[in-house]
């Protein structure tokens, strides 16, 4: 039997990359976008045909719990819950609207809880199961101009360590992976003085590639199952 796994926002960049690596490594995949759905179905569809497992695309918002409810009613069982799925918003906090607020943290933090409410009955059953949570390192350092990011992110690492300790005796493994800068479309916006000015405080002096950032979420999920409730920095040294 193939193990089962869920990755959000698997369109493009981080989660892309996860799901083309989970299907190489024998998982059957759901996979979830909010808006590009062709992007997301052409996804599926080359993994299926490049790894002949299943890779089962759904199109919602995973910051709408009756969504991602109704998603699940198609999911029998889940091995691996991968909350990729996030959003960046730049601006001076006292500039931004309190739905822009609403929305980064429905979508960076509230969307974790919906799919790990909806998974979590039939894992704890099972006594197994793993949840990675892709969060960021301005969760730990904060971000001037992201102060609602920043806070999701956070938010998001207390979630993983709170769930961790309620969910031990089960046997499921919760754990954060905080990454520093990769190279996808959330960054496309920097300039390329941004870039450069970023660069430099990296000491490998170059962004993670979305690959790489897949092969740390493999190395977790493949790692013994003691490893539990960490926040895991992976940033060229940031
Ligand atoms: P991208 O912008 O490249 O991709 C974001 C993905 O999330 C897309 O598949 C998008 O779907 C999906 N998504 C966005 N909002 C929703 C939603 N409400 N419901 C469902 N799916 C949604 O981002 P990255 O790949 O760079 O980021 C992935 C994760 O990594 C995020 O959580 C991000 O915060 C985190 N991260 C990224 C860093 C970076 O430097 N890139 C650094 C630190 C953390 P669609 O295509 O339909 O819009």
């Amino acid at each position: 039997m193939r193990k089962k796994a869920l990755i959000t926002g698997a369109s493009r960049g981080i989660g892309k990359a996860i799901a083309f690596l989970l299907a190489e490594n024998n998982y059957d995949l759901y996979l979830t976008a909010k808006s590009n759905q062709d992007m997301l179905f052409e996804v599926s569809k080359t993994i299926i045909s490049r790894f002949s497992v299943n890779a089962e695309a759904y199109l919602l918002d995973g910051a709408n719990p009756k969504a991602v409810h109704d998603m699940f009613g198609n999911i029998p069982h889940l091995d691996v819950l991968i909350n990729n799925a996030g959003q960046a918003y730049k601006g001076l906090l006292h500039e931004m609207p309190a739905s822009e607020w609403h929305r980064i943290i429905d979508v960076n933090l509230a969307s974790a809880f919906y799919a790990c409410k909806e998974a979590l009955p039939n894992m704890i059953a099972q006594k197994a199961g793993k949840i990675i949570n892709i969060s960021s390192f301005f969760g730990e350092t904060g971000a001037s101009c992201e102060v609602a990011y920043s806070a999701a992110k956070a938010g998001l690492n207390g979630f993983t360590k709170a769930l961790a300790k309620e969910l031990g005796p089960s046997n499921i493994q919760v754990n954060a992976l905080a990454l520093g800068l990769i190279d996808t479309d959330m960054n496309s916006d920097l300039s390329p003085d941004e870039w450069d000015n970023i660069l430099e405080s990296i000491p490998l002096g170059r962004a993670g590639t979305a690959k790489e950032a897949a092969e740390m979420v493999l190395y977790i999920l493949n790692a013994p199952a003691y490893l539990t409730g960490q926040v895991i920095r992976f940033d060229g040294g940031l």
